[in-house]
């Protein structure tokens, strides 16, 4: 083993010393600034570098003369070769782009621990035994999961990839994401304080994501407190950095259970969300609020997209555009309520946002009609049974809990809403 291992280890630090060797570096000329501090004002100072930026050889013939090479004095499977070959193109792209942006420096990657990747095509996986190839027909490495602690919780995954070390063997599973016909689609709008969800059949969902909020504030005080002093003693940067990872963890950990509750409360569902990428685009006004949220809300697109079925909306004027006739909705009562001038539409501003997702998503353009059949009838259906499914969190999120469950699913601070449309006035006056 110790063998194999060292050797694998050898080929790959040869193949990164090649193409490390084989880049080509070319001369780019790039601005850079430092503040000045001026009285009371900042001023850019700028200044220019020249920098060698890296051209990694990835031509056909590169790869196979590369391949070939290694191949030479290799008395293993030659699969590892490809695994080696692949290993090393992402340890160097990986350099690379820390590199341009400035936070390694020209220094070749080095290899410190040995590890060897096993690819799916080297080991076989039957009656619970994992068997790696190390020299075909000749030497094999049998794992026996039978009396693993985690079999039961992997039934039904696939294996990925493994991963060897001198002391352990690291397997990597993945669950097929089953096919689950999509029967209903929530649309869901982030606020700085509250996840909000619209769906014909669960009405208007609110997700309590104070802690979330709360989590962020805490370390940006700490924070504060701790760069304050960073400038006085550079011993307190570590400080700053260990504040930073301990947020960002306790974040991380909220939204883990926070998205995993959502995917477990609406197994059905496909969940829309606003497409962050070209949120900055059209949205400049919200901006301002969701800085910190804006992270939070990539997470929780991310992580809900690993567990239930997502789909990523335009979000050009979802706050602004009003769901019934389109036109442009003005801010009441401090921003809380939105109000339509041309129809005379009246909403809780969240859950306009989650109801303008929704009609999206699904391919509706603002109309009386379609928002009568699959906004306020629904609503209104949900007021008489008095069913709702609000969501409040204390460490997570509960659904249904008993407490908000006799709340309806319009307004919960008891704010009037009118929603009123053509021949149908409906009123969700004081709905406590
Ligand atoms: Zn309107």
């Amino acid at each position: 083993m110790e063998e194999f291992l060292s050797s694998y280890k050898n080929i790959l630090q040869k193949a990164i010393d090649i193409i490390w060797d084989n880049i080509k570096w070319t001369v780019r000329r790039q601005r850079n600034y430092y503040v000045v501090k001026r009285g009371r004002k900042k001023v850019k100072r700028y200044y220019h570098v020249e920098r060698l930026i890296p051209r990694i050889p990835k031509s056909r013939e590169f790869k196979r003369s590369l391949r070939n090479e290694l191949l030479r004095n290799w008395s293993y499977a030659s699969h590892y070769v490809d695994s080696a070959l692949k290993t090393a193109y992402s340890m160097i792209n990986s350099w690379m782009r820390n590199y341009i942006k400035g936070r390694r420096k020209r220094r070749k990657p080095n290899i410190k621990r040995r590890f060897v990747r096993v690819k799916e095509t080297l080991y076989t996986y039957r009656d619970n035994k994992i068997r790696i190839t190390i020299r075909p027909r000749e030497l094999y490495l049998e794992f026996d999961l039978s009396r693993a602690w985690f079999r039961r919780r992997i039934r039904g995954h696939d294996l990925g990839e493994l991963i060897l070390k001198d002391d352990e063997l690291i397997i990597t599973f993945r669950r097929p994401l089953e096919e689950r016909n999509t029967t209903e689609y929530i649309g869901w709008d982030l606020n700085k304080c509250s996840l909000d969800g619209f769906s014909p059949k669960y009405g208007w969902i609110r997700v309590d994501l104070r802690e979330l909020y709360h989590i962020h504030r805490v370390h940006e005080v700490k924070r504060k407190r701790a760069q304050s002093k960073t400038s006085k003693k550079p011993s307190f940067k570590t400080i700053v950095s260990k504040h930073g990872k301990r947020e960002k963890n306790r974040a991380k950990d909220f939204i883990h259970k926070l998205t995993t509750q959502l995917s477990r409360a609406f197994p059905k569902a496909l969940h829309g969300f606003e497409n962050l990428e070209k949120q900055g685009m059209y949205n400049r006004s919200r901006k301002h609020n969701r800085d910190v949220a804006k992270q939070n809300w990539k997470t929780i697109v991310q992580f809900m997209s690993y567990k239930s079925r997502v789909k990523l909306v335009n979000p050009k004027n979802t706050s602004s555009t009003c769901p019934m006739c389109g036109g442009r909705l003005l801010k009441l009562r401090k921003g809380q309520v939105t109000s339509c001038p041309k129809c005379g539409l009246t909403l809780d501003r969240q859950l306009c946002g989650a109801i303008n997702v929704y009609l999206k998503m699904c391919g509706f353009p603002p109309s009386p009609s379609i928002f009568y059949r699959s906004v306020s009838r629904p609503l209104a259906r949900l007021m008489k049974r008095r069913r709702s499914a609000l969501m409040r969190g204390g460490s997570g999120v509960t659904v249904n809990g008993g407490e908000t469950d006799d709340m309806l699913p319009m307004n919960p601070e008891g704010v009037e809403v009118e929603v009123s449309q053509g021949g149908y006035p409906l009123t969700f006056a004081d709905v406590r």
